[in-house]
């Protein structure tokens, strides 16, 4: 005996097919269906409509360049204060950034550091030399620097409006932005959560002055802590209306908050389903998205084997082998440090897709390129 596809599923379907963007009440209904099959039937059908049997993938390389902030989001583990803290305060000098980033040689295709609200480390004097010294011995490696919460903290520093900062981070050689401190855009949910930290309206508008002078970017969101469904639908339906402005999201990243070592330990952990629906809610709602990522540190590499079925479509980064993730790690994520490349594309192909090497901008390479051997001009 079969059994009846969930009613609110059919007419979603229907306007999925139908290019009709989807409002509210259907990702509420999204969230809510105990029609798992068919959510992650239909979320699939969507993927494949934008990359066909494709998962991508990126060698990288990751580095936290400090924990110093003043933000006190209630959600991190990461964070330490630099007075109170002596002994987990770390503080990387560009010397020691950029001798890290070549630790394990030069086949990637991405930087991707994010760091702290640090008054002595976020500064254009620390990063503008650093991202030029890169872009002269890495031409082939892109630039993915700091979040929206970096930059809008980094402008009020130096007293710059978000159009003067971003040109000259881009001018210094900034390809990309990572889509971190967009938590959930929600005011009310993200005062208790996060307070200090750039607001909705901003992170958006930074963004969105981004992709108008060229600079990519990716967008996430923290859920699984305090917010409700409604929460999570708005923020969805914020991150559509902002690329309907302003084009240039390359990727949505759903991140499961993690709940060792911080404020919100209540919550605890997510559950498998709530991650799986959420990577489908994503895929259906933001389709004027090209892809959604699974990022295997946060919800470990078996989830997101699953999410593959249900809408996303990339993996994200192999990281280096020496490489250490700090943010997830110290709020209690299982999931290792470093995956090997050929163990990545079997960790693909092991549920029926075609591994894609990529970069920050999605420029796709075939899995054995390699950079030509260069010499380091200021290494
Ligand atoms: S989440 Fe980021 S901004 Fe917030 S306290 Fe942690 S390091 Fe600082």
């Amino acid at each position: 005996m079969g059994y009846a596809m969930d009613p609110a599923l059919v007419e979603i379907e229907r306007k999925v097919e139908a290019g009709v963007s989807l409002g509210m009440d259907d990702g509420l209904a999204l969230y809510r269906t105990a029609d798992l099959h068919n959510l992650g039937r239909i979320a699939r059908a969507q993927k494949e409509r934008k990359s066909g049997k494709n998962v991508f993938y990126v060698l990288n390389r990751y580095i936290n360049s400090t924990n110093v902030c003043y933000a006190n989001c209630k959600f991190c583990s990461f964070a330490a204060d630099e007075f109170k803290e002596k002994d987990r305060v770390f503080r990387m000098t560009a010397d020691q950034v950029f001798e890290k980033a070549l630790e394990t040689g030069t086949n990637f295709n991405q930087l991707h550091i994010v760091g702290g609200h640090d008054p002595r480390q976020l500064s254009l004097d620390y990063w503008l030399p650093l991202m030029r010294r890169f872009k002269d011995a890495l031409p082939h490696v892109q630039l993915s620097l700091f979040t929206a919460a970096e930059i809008d903290y980094m402008a009020k520093r130096h007293r710059m409006s978000y159009p003067e900062i971003i040109a000259q981070l881009k001018e210094a050689g900034l390809d990309n932005v990572n889509g971190g401190g967009a938590e959930i855009f929600a005011e009310e949910t993200r005062a208790k959560i996060c307070a200090n930290k750039v607001n909705s309206e901003n992170w958006l508008e930074i963004h969105e002055e981004l992709h108008r002078q060229g600079v990519a970017s990716n967008a996430t969101m923290l859920y699984g802590h305090i917010e409700s469904l409604e929460d999570r639908v708005d923020h969805l339906l914020r991150l559509r209306a902002s690329q309907e402005r302003s084009p240039g999201f390359n990727a949505f990243i759903p991140l499961a908050f993690h709940p060792d070592g911080n404020e919100l330990n209540d919550c605890g952990w997510t559950g498998g389903l709530d991650d799986i629906r959420t990577f489908a809610v994503a895929r259906l709602m933001l389709d004027n998205f090209d892809h959604i990522k699974a990022y295997w540190m946060i919800q470990g590499i078996k989830i997101c084997q699953v999410a593959l079925e249900f809408g996303a479509d990339d993996m994200d980064g192999t990281h280096g082998s020496t490489d250490e993730e700090m943010i997830y790690h110290s709020a209690g994520t299982q999931s290792g440090q470093y995956v090997d490349d050929r163990e990545f594309r079997r960790l693909i192909e092991a549920v029926g897709y075609t591994p894609v090497r990529r970069n920050s901008t999605y420029d796709e390479f075939p899995y054995d390129w390699s950079p030509v051997e260069q010499e380091l001009i200021h290494a």
